[in-house]
């Protein structure tokens, strides 16, 4: 392997730990299952935002910014790691959420504000030209501010996922099958960079949150995969063909929780103790429950859940309710 390496400040708690899910296994009659905890990388709750944030502080730290800019959903996961993260290493936070105030703030949204981020509400139709005004006023402040795009997904933040799966290689785990939320796509763009990199056999299936297949695949997720093997100093053209998106799942749209949603977090609870949330691995984890109830895997293969957090939001006004 190359002997780039790319700056980094120290968040997470690594490795994550890999258990077995034999009790949920039972339950459906299916495939060996195991799960890769990346909910406990360890700062603020946790989730996947934690690993791609020691690469994008590191690059911060090294231009001398001081504060840190980003967006997202009124409930993002990345928004609350990325608030932390600002606290851990002595960064300003001004985090742009795209929505309405709520009347009380719950979950990663009190959360954001006990971390001590600046919130800047916008239209969700505005959100990027207030980034970018938020970033200009900023900069004329001397706040010396630094943009993290949303989900974390650029190449610098991707990266960190192509370091995850060498971590995986390392704790010897060889699934036949890897199943990921996937979104904003850094996570399943790293994860394919490291497969390819550090010679791993598992197929990465990303299971899409909100997108069109095509979008997130042949679009969103070959090409960071590419950028990132190139940041790593070597260059790997991926193409559609090389990403498996499954968009089947996508229900009422980004943030709904349907019924499909509720019954994988139900489940993932009571046969393992193991919390999910509403709008990311609670949607991956019913894709994965139905592809098992189809036979889409065999009985011999193995399938490892990568939980990619986000278990602050069960307790969120908007969806705690309806959970119980
Ligand atoms: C952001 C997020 C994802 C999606 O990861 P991407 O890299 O944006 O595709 C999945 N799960 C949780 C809990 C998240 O917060």
């Amino acid at each position: 392997m190359s002997a780039i390496s790319l700056p980094r400040l120290h968040l997470a708690h690594l490795p994550t730990p890999v258990e077995e899910l034999p009790r949920l296994s039972a339950a459906l009659g299916g495939p060996r299952l195991l799960v890769k905890r990346d909910d406990q990388t360890g700062l603020a709750f946790g989730g996947n935002k934690t690993r791609k944030l020691e690469y994008l502080l590191g690059a911060a730290q090294a231009e001398g910014a001081r504060t840190l800019i980003t967006g997202g959903a009124p409930q993002s996961n990345h928004c609350r790691q990325t608030a932390a993260a600002a606290a851990r290493h002595g960064f300003a936070c001004i985090l742009v959420l795209a929505g309405e105030p709520p009347q009380h703030a719950s979950a990663n949204l009190l959360l954001d504000t006990l971390l001590g981020a600046e919130i800047v509400w916008c239209a969700p139709q505005e959100r990027d030209s207030v980034m970018r005004q938020v970033f200009e006023q900023a900069e004329a402040a001397g706040r010396r501010p630094y943009l993290i795009p949303y989900g974390g997904s650029n190449s610098t933040g991707a990266t960190a996922y192509a370091y995850a799966m060498r971590e995986l290689l390392a704790q010897n785990v060889h699934p036949d099958w890897i199943v990921v939320a996937s979104s904003s796509g850094g996570t399943q763009a790293g994860l394919a960079a490291g497969k390819h990199l550090f010679g791993c056999e598992s197929k990465i299936l990303g299971i899409s949150i909100d997108k069109p297949e095509v979008e997130l695949s042949a679009g969103i997720v070959a090409g960071l995969a590419s950028q990132v093997c190139a940041r790593l100093g070597k260059a790997h053209t991926f193409g559609a063909g090389d990403i498996l998106v499954n968009d089947g799942y996508r229900g009422g749209g980004y943030g709904v929780m349907g019924e499909a949603e509720i019954e994988a977090i139900r489940l993932f609870a009571r046969t393992e103790g193991l919390l999910l949330d509403p709008v990311y691995t609670g949607r991956a984890a019913a894709g994965l429950l139905d592809l098992i109830r189809q036979g889409f895997f065999s009985p011999e293969e193995s399938v490892l859940f990568w939980h990619t957090g986000g278990t602050p939001v069960l307790f969120a006004e908007r969806y705690a309710p309806r959970l119980v």
